[in-house]
């Protein structure tokens, strides 16, 4: 967050600089001249604050998601190919969707997509890469195991978003994708804990939510999501 307003500010004080040798090499004194300067002096020094970077933190978020998006989408795949549940059938396209809007703001920001060539299952990420196998294998033992990775891949892609975007200073177009994603996973959510429920389990044990915010979640009516 500091760093993007650091390089913005660069960005200003940079353009003076660059016109201060303009003004020298025009010898001082002539009116003309350093008027007809002035134009540059706006445009170099405005040129950062129309720019699309975003900072460091903005860009490990999209990164992130990108592929935490992902390993929600292949871990649903490898589930319903043990389980064939329909609530991970469902769901898989809601999560490739996920991921495409992430993937389009990575491309949008003219940053290289860590999931580019990736075959499913394989993350760039060492922390996802060791979360998708880590989820794979507890969702092995019995159906109830596999619908309790549904829940904990959602309440735990609900903290990470909210975290990430608390991270966005000022892009409204990644707000509006994260805001989609979590309206998507609360879904989601309600969704695994019901076909839990059905099938006779209860997730009493929240990872990544309080107890409270899981119950207010699972308990609510499903969202009309990007509205
Ligand atoms: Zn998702
Ligand atoms: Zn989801």
């Amino acid at each position: 967050m500091q760093r993007k307003r650091f390089l913005r500010l660069a960005g200003i004080t940079l353009g003076g600089i660059a016109l201060a040798p303009v003004l020298t090499a025009c010898g001082g004194g002539d009116e003309a001249a350093i008027d007809a300067s002035v134009p540059v002096l706006d445009r170099t020094a405005l040129e950062p604050l129309q720019g699309e970077e975003l900072s460091a933190e903005e860009i490990a978020g999209l990164l992130f998601m990108r592929e935490e998006e992902k390993l929600a989408h292949d871990v649903y795949v490898a589930l319903y190919g043990l389980w064939g549940a329909q609530v991970f059938s469902n769901i898989v396209p809601s999560e490739a969707q996920h991921t495409e809007a992430v993937r389009q703001l990575i491309l949008a920001h003219g940053l290289a997509d860590p999931a580019a060539t990736t075959p499913p299952g394989v993350f760039v990420n060492a922390e996802l890469q060791r979360l998708y196998d880590q989820l794979v294998a507890m969702g092995q033992p019995s159906l109830i195991d596999a619908l309790k990775v549904g829940c904990l891949v959602e309440e735990k892609d609900i903290v990470d978003i909210e975290e990430k975007k608390r991270e966005v200073l000022d892009e409204p177009d990644i707000v509006a994708v994260y805001d989609n994603l979590l309206c998507g996973s609360r879904n989601h959510l309600r969704a695994f804990n019901r076909a839990l429920e059905t099938a006779g389990g209860v997730y009493d044990q929240p990872q990544f939510l309080s107890l409270d915010e899981w119950t207010a979640i699972a308990g609510s009516a499903p969202e009309l999501c990007g509205a």
